[in-house]
């Protein structure tokens, strides 16, 4: 059992290694210019892409910069504005209610401890570890589903409830690492590893990985079944005749 953990906890070495490697530059791909903004594109980017975020959050910066301007806005006008992100009604009830407790009970700025942020309308750990990492430079390792995916498929964890993959990640990893890791698994993940069809023929981690698609090394070296190999007939008929010929002078 020790040694298995030991294995895997190589395993999230080598995997850190090898990602910092391919994506050395790890970024929040989120347009934001503040806490404040990558907090609504946060809360925002639940069950939606952030392709599509970013092309919403734009208008709604522009109409509502700060938490105190959210904070009074008008419910309608915001759902209108977040729309195309669905859950809009939800999503604009947690932006506005955000928004109006970051200014009474956090004087106007955006709180960095865990529990602050997830006493929050609508931030949940993932979004708490997201600001930390992103803007605060704090340890924060957030699990989204592109993090929860690879980290099963490499073998770093078996478990599927997030806030159990983040404890599970965090004690391999140096907190240093977290928020970037976490960043670099999602470049990966839309890049390569594809929830449907991942692209293992063209995967850094390949060699690592227990759910490559690929025949494995092990497999190509020792085939299971006896190779043949066939020497091309007028080869195998020469060598017959002269083995004949030969066989008859002997006698
Ligand atoms: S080898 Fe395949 S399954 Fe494993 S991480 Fe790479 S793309 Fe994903």
């Amino acid at each position: 059992m020790v040694a298995k953990k030991t294995e895997i906890a190589k395993r999230a070495s080598d995997v850190l290694r090898l990602l910092k490697r391919e994506y050395p530059v790890a970024i929040c791909e989120l347009t934001h210019e503040s806490a404040f903004q990558l907090l609504a594109a946060t809360i925002l980017s639940a069950q939606c892409t952030d392709v599509r975020v970013n092309m919403v959050t734009p208008a709604l910066f522009d109409a509502y910069p700060t938490p105190a301007k959210l904070a009074v806005a008008d419910l309608s006008h915001v759902e209108q504005l977040v729309r195309s992100t669905g859950f809009y009604q939800t999503k604009a009830k947690n932006l506005i209610g955000m928004a109006s407790q970051v200014m009474s009970r956090f004087g106007g700025e955006v709180p960095r401890e865990i529990e602050d942020l997830t006493s929050l309308p609508g931030v949940g750990r993932k979004t708490a570890n997201v600001l930390r990492s992103v803007v605060f430079g704090l340890p924060g390792l957030p699990v989204d589903t592109h993090v929860g995916r690879l980290s099963r498929r490499i073998g770093l964890t078996k478990l599927e409830d997030p806030v159990k993959v983040e404890y599970e990640l965090n004690a391999m990893l140096p907190p240093a690492e977290w928020g970037e890791f976490s960043l670099r698994l999602i470049l990966h993940g839309r890049r390569v590893c594809d929830a449907r069809k991942p692209r293992c023929e063209e995967c850094l981690l390949e060699a690592l990985c227990p759910s490559s698609e690929l025949p494995t090394k092990k497999r190509v070296a020792k085939p299971t079944r006896k190779v043949v190999v066939k020497k091309p007939a007028g080869k195998v008929a020469a060598k017959k005749r002269v083995a004949k010929t030969t066989k008859a002078r002997k006698k």
